[in-house]
């Protein structure tokens, strides 16, 4: 089971204190993270299993990407 570290912030949403980089090696396997809206800037949060791309902006409907 690659990258699966057990933390799981679901439902938390914003805010999660931040600061807490030094996770060593191993980024951008898509893990968390925001998607972000090419179109209108407007971003959510990054679903684990569904890829930004395949999401659209629920403001304007473009394709999101990976902010
Ligand atoms: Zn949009």
């Amino acid at each position: 089971m690659p990258g699966g570290d057990g933390t799981g912030p679901i439902g938390g949403g914003l805010g999660r204190g931040g600061g807490g980089r030094g996770r060593g090696s191993g980024f951008g396997q898509g893990h968390d993270g925001e998607c972000r809206c090419p179109n209108c800037g407007h971003h959510e949060p990054h679903q684990l299993s569904v890829p930004c791309y395949n999401r659209k902006c629920s403001k304007c409907g473009a394709p999101m990407t990976r902010a």
